[in-house]
């Protein structure tokens, strides 16, 4: 089920199924739960693994998920599952599903998504009977001994997860990989933070659908609560692809720095910006130094004030910048722009 989540919906038209030549019957192999891929939930599927689980959404997401698309703004009193879509996380970099269990089934089988329960009754597999065929390297259930697929269920199965894709927000989910690439392929090889590599895996990357100030300044108080709520998640990054324009994106995460008018919060979290756009004043424009505070996308990195202090406090963070510059310094710009410009489709 990890296999590609964005597949164009090609086969609308619908060409007849094979049932003869399209035979299908789950071994219960779990090969499928164990390739690269996506598994994003909507907000009906996280409240299904919810109830299997018997977790909390916090706790749920700290432990299985790695990234969050949050609630529309339109609908800020639905906060919590309801509006959200979150991703499954691998168990290990590029390893299966971190619901596996330890005999490598679903532990939430019952209550698995539908890309994991339609699955191989895709549109674009059902529907072309070379991908199909295809397919059988990835699935042992499609075999020629296997019994004929029952073309009504496989019919329905591919039609609802064609009705799922289509209410998907696909960009914003591009926006969760970017922010993560910038941490992976940026961040990490150029030494920018000491910390990076070992939080990478466990960083939660939420992408907010706002397109306001204030429901901006509330996805980021949301997720800054959140963080607090979950020591196993080190850090939090909040992407804002609508924030395109750098002045008014600093004016909003400079006020939320002084006060996001949450006392449980003010003095507990430190809140730093990334853009695209960002240009320290009087430095020249082709320095690579600017990249430190670059991101492919709006970006706001939400920390525990604690866990700053455990390493140094001020002291730490004044270290950990002189070494950003002078590495960045030691740098060519045009090359550092290059890396920067591969990382995604925000990036440059
Ligand atoms: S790879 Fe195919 S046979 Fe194996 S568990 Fe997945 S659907 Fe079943
Ligand atoms: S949710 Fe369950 S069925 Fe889906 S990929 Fe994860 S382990 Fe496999």
């Amino acid at each position: 089920m990890l296999t590609a989540l964005f597949v164009l919906l090609a086969f609308s038209s619908c060409p007849p199924l094979h049932p003869e030549a399209q035979r299908f019957e789950c071994t219960g192999c779990g090969d499928c739960c164990r390739v690269e891929g996506d598994v994003w939930l909507n907000s009906q599927e996280i409240d299904a693994a919810l109830e299997s689980t018997n977790l909390t959404e916090v706790a749920f997401a700290a432990e299985f998920c790695d990234a969050a698309i949050l609630p529309t703004p339109s609908s800020p009193s639905q906060r919590g599952s309801s509006g959200s879509f979150l991703r499954l996380r691998h168990a290990t970099p590029g390893g299966g599903c971190a619901l596996l269990d330890e005999e490598q089934k679903c532990s939430i089988y019952e209550a698995r998504p539908l890309q994991c329960s339609t699955y191989p009754f895709w549109p674009r597999l059902l529907h072309s009977p070379q991908n199909w065929a295809a397919e059988a390297s990835a699935c042992e259930g499609i075999q020629p001994s296997a019994p004929e697929i029952d073309v009504p269920v496989a019919t329905r199965q591919a039609e609802e997860w064609a009705a799922w894709l289509r209410r998907f927000p696909a960009d914003y989910a591009a926006a969760a990989d970017d922010a993560r690439r910038w941490i992976t392929d940026f961040v990490v090889p150029l030494s920018l933070c000491p910390y990076a590599s070992a939080a990478a895996e466990m960083t939660r990357v939420s992408v907010s659908r706002s397109t306001t100030p204030a429901s901006l300044a509330a996805d980021v108080t949301s997720e800054a609560r959140r963080l607090l709520l979950t020591p196993s998640v080190p850090t939090a990054l909040v992407a804002a692809p609508a924030f395109t324009d750098l002045s008014e994106f600093l004016d909003i995460i400079y006020s939320l720095d002084e006060s996001t008018g949450d006392p449980d919060l003010d003095g507990a979290i430190l809140i730093a910006p990334f853009h695209p756009s960002f240009a320290f004043a009087g430095v020249d424009p082709a320095s690579a130094l600017h990249y430190e505070k670059r991101s492919p996308l709006p970006l706001v990195s939400i920390l525990r004030a604690e866990d700053v202090e455990a390493i140094g406090g001020e002291e730490a963070t004044a270290r950990i910048a002189a070494a950003n510059e002078e590495a960045l310094l030691g740098r060519n710009g045009a090359e550092v722009a290059e890396i920067f410009k591969r990382l995604g489709r925000s990036g440059g």
